[in-house]
């Protein structure tokens, strides 16, 4: 039954351009797939374009008050935000000069720290949030122990392409951009898929052979296996 399914579905696909509703499908779901690797990449390995420290307005400081986990009952007093090609990472600092002056120069600052991590393209499909009490000079934890919201830590040492030795995963989807980036690779999926079977109908015809299933076809316009239309190869002078 299921080879009929998959031997019907293939014949198909070798004459058809435009996917049915089992490709569909299957395309749908590579698609979701690489949309949260492709965002785990982004989040842990992207390239930060220019970090800006925005003002901290009320909406960061009411985000901060309704996530905050129990000790970290601070108020934000400035932020960093790091962002690149599919992903953004903002972080909200309890200290008012934990700038990225204050990272870079390593200024002796203790503070509560949270990070709100997104990633995926073309748009923000996975976050995560993390919050930390720690301080630049000790490079250490203090005070509190961390909270990982919707977040798994993995060692990468072993990945390929990682410059991190730990990555840290975001779970919890994005919905809008979920659905987006799913159908949008999806997409990119069929095209790269399209490519060898286009070479496959290429080659099949040079060789005089049915472009759709491979069967000889001498001159006539259909094929005799298979019904489909083969073309004429010398055009009747008239
Ligand atoms: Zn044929």
């Amino acid at each position: 039954m299921l080879i009929r399914i998959i031997d019907r579905y293939s014949q198909r696909m070798s004459r058809a351009w435009t996917p049915g509703l089992f490709e569909v499908v299957v395309l749908l779901l590579f698609g979701a797939v690489t949309n949260v690797l492709s965002a785990w990449v982004f989040v842990n390995e992207g390239v930060v374009e220019v970090p800006r420290d925005p003002p901290i307005d009320d909406r960061m400081r009411a985000w901060w008050r309704e996530h905050a986990p129990p000790g970290y009952d601070q108020e934000p007093r400035s932020a960093l935000v790091e962002e690149g090609v599919g992903f953004r990472r903002r972080y909200l600092f309890s200290e008012g000069v934990f700038n990225e002056v204050a990272v870079r120069t390593k200024q002796a600052v203790r503070t509560k720290q949270a990070v709100l991590a997104k990633g995926g393209w073309p748009l923000l499909s996975m976050r995560c949030e993390l919050w930390r009490s720690w301080t630049l000079a000790g490079g250490g934890m203090v005070d509190l122990p961390p909270a990982d919201r919707a977040a798994v830590r993995i060692p990468a040492t072993h990945l390929p392409f990682a410059t991190e030795t730990q990555w840290v995963l975001p779970l919890a989807p994005i919905w809008i951009g979920f659905i987006v980036n799913s159908v949008t690779h999806a997409s990119l999926l069929w095209v790269v898929y399209l490519v060898p079977v286009a070479l496959k109908r290429h080659v099949r015809r040079r060789r005089g052979r049915c472009a759709a299933c491979g069967y000889p076809v001498g001159d006539s316009a259909t094929c005799s296996e298979c019904g489909a239309e083969v073309g004429l190869k010398k055009l009747p002078i008239s």
